[in-house]
């Protein structure tokens, strides 16, 4: 049986920076596993406060104008235990005092099992968090809201929040967490009701770089992320491969 890293390796989300990239190497073991595309913090625009943001790997939806086109195919993300991540997740939470966690993707009920298993273990971890108002999950799902409970199985009881639907370029949005307007946010604990919906706030979208990389993260308009390669461009930064396209 494969046994997991040493765990001395893992490096933390971010200690100094505001990149918080989880560099772990690829695990096959015997453990709930995970598909993860990328983690950052403190991600500020998806959600309530500063949050552990967590794209999984993995689509089948395939929205036209999705802004995370390189989260789509299984198999190019890492796989990790489950056990380890949620270890990470809660020191994180605690030593940042972030308010939450996020997840999206990708489309996050397409692992809803081990996503189920990740938050009961996070929040199992979480003796010491100091943080206000209680730390809360809220999940991105291209399902609309009347598939998204049973798409998500055990996940949906340990959500806090959850917006839901495909995205729809033709029906862009400036509400709060919802991108186009089709979508719903379903608020579903009582954890959930103290913090959603957000009150109307810019900005929607937020930049992390880590070396060469920049990584753009929120809920951009359909235009948005071309608009910014272009005054780059304008500024003498050339964009290389982006996500957002094939
Ligand atoms: S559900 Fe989300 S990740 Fe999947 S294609 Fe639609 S917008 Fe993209």
């Amino acid at each position: 049986m494969a046994q997991p890293d040493d765990p001395s390796r893992l490096p933390p989300v971010a200690a100094t920076a505001d990149l918080a990239v989880l560099r772990r190497p690829s695990y096959d073991g015997a453990d709930v596993i995970l598909e993860v595309n990328r983690i950052l913090a403190p991600v500020t625009v998806l959600g309530a406060g500063k949050r552990l943001g967590l794209w999984v790997q993995g689509c089948r939806l395939r929205c036209p104008g999705c802004a995370s086109v390189d989260t789509w195919i299984p198999g190019r993300g890492r796989r990790l235990e489950v056990a380890e991540l949620a270890r990470t997740i809660s020191a994180e939470a605690i030593a940042r005092g972030l308010d939450g966690l996020t997840l999206t993707g990708g489309e996050p009920f397409d692992q809803a099992e081990a996503l189920a298993a990740l938050v009961e273990r996070v929040r199992g971890g979480l003796t010491g968090w100091a943080g206000a108002g209680g730390f809360d999950v809220l999940a991105f799902t291209g399902y609309a809201a009347a598939a998204a409970p049973a798409r998500a199985g055990a996940l949906w009881k340990r959500l806090d929040a959850a917006v839901c639907g495909p995205y729809r370029p033709d029906q862009p949005s400036q509400s709060p967490l919802v991108a186009s307007a089709n979508q719903e946010l379903l608020v579903l604990s009582d954890l959930g009701r103290s913090k959603y919906p957000l009150a109307p706030c810019a900005p929607r979208m937020q930049a992390f770089c880590d070396g060469e990389d920049l990584t753009m993260v929120g809920l951009p308009l359909p235009g948005d992320l071309d608009a910014i390669a272009r005054r780059l461009a304008e500024r003498g930064v050339a964009l290389g491969r982006v996500s957002w396209r094939n």
